[in-house]
C-alpha cells in the first residue's frame, strides 16, 4: 500500500513526498481509514511506529475538507502529551505535515512562563499540543476553554497515568463538547487504561 492509496488530500501527500515516505507503516494503514470516515480509534502503538502521522495525517484532512475560522480562546484539535519533550516533538511533526496548508500549531506545557503562552493563545490555535497541568492552569486563568475541540488526542496514555496524570485528565475531559472525534494511544493496555 501507498500513501497515495488512502485518499488524503493533495497538500498532504506533497508534504509526505518531501519527506521521501512513501509507504505507510502498519500503524498508519490501520489507522487512516476509519480515521478519515470520522471514526473514534484506540490504538496501540509504542514509539517510533509512526503513530504521530497515524493521527496527523487523517485530521490534517479534515481540516482540509473543513475550513473553519480558528475559535478565539480555544481550538479545533487538542493533542494531549505527558511530557514537554514530547508535546514539541509532536508538534514539530505536525508542523512538518502541515506545511503546505495554513494552520496554526502551538504547544503549552509547564516549566515556562504562563504569560506568553496567554498571548499566543488569544487569537485561538488550529491545533494545540498539550501537557495536562499547564492546559488546566490557562483555563483556570480564563485565557483557554476547550468549546471548539473537534478532534481529541490523547497520545501515550500509560505514561499519562503513570506521571498521575488521571485527575487532571478527567476534568479536561468532561470539559469537550460532546460531539467529537477520539483518538487514544498507549504503549500498553492494562486494565485501568482500558478502563
Ligand atoms: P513516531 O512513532 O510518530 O515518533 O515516528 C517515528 C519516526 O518514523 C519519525 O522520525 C517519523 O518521521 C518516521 N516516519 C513516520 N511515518 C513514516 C513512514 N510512513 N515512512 C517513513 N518514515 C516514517
Amino acid at each position: 500500500m501507498q500513501f497515495k492509496d488512502l485518499g488524503l488530500a493533495e497538500p498532504i501527500l506533497k508534504a509526505l513526498a518531501a519527506k521521501n515516505y512513501e509507504n505507510p507503516t502498519p500503524i498508519q494503514a490501520q489507522s487512516i481509514p476509519p480515521l478519515l470516515e470520522g471514526r473514534d480509534l484506540c490504538g496501540i502503538a509504542q514509539t517510533g511506529t509512526g503513530k504521530t502521522a497515524a493521527f496527523a495525517l487523517p485530521s490534517l484532512d479534515y481540516f482540509f475538507r473543513n475550513p473553519k475560522p480558528t475559535p478565539l480562546h480555544s481550538t479545533r484539535m487538542l493533542v494531549l502529551s505527558p511530557t514537554r519533550e514530547l508535546a514539541a516533538q509532536i508538534a514539530d511533526s505536525l508542523r512538518d505535515y502541515a506545511r503546505f496548508m495554513r494552520l496554526s500549531v502551538q504547544t503549552v506545557f509547564g516549566g515556562v512562563p504562563i504569560n506568553k503562552q496567554i498571548r499566543g493563545l488569544q487569537a485561538g490555535v488550529d491545533i494545540l499540543v498539550a501537557t495536562p497541568g499547564r492546559l488546566i492552569d490557562l483555563i483556570e486563568q480564563r485565557a483557554f476553554h476547550l468549546n471548539g475541540v473537534e478532534i481529541f488526542v490523547l497520545d501515550e496514555a500509560d505514561q499519562m497515568m503513570d506521571m498521575g496524570f488521571i485527575l487532571p485528565l478527567k476534568r479536561l475531559v468532561k470539559m469537550l463538547p460532546k460531539q467529537r472525534q477520539n483518538l487514544f494511544f498507549s504503549a500498553t493496555m492494562p486494565k485501568e487504561i482500558a478502563e
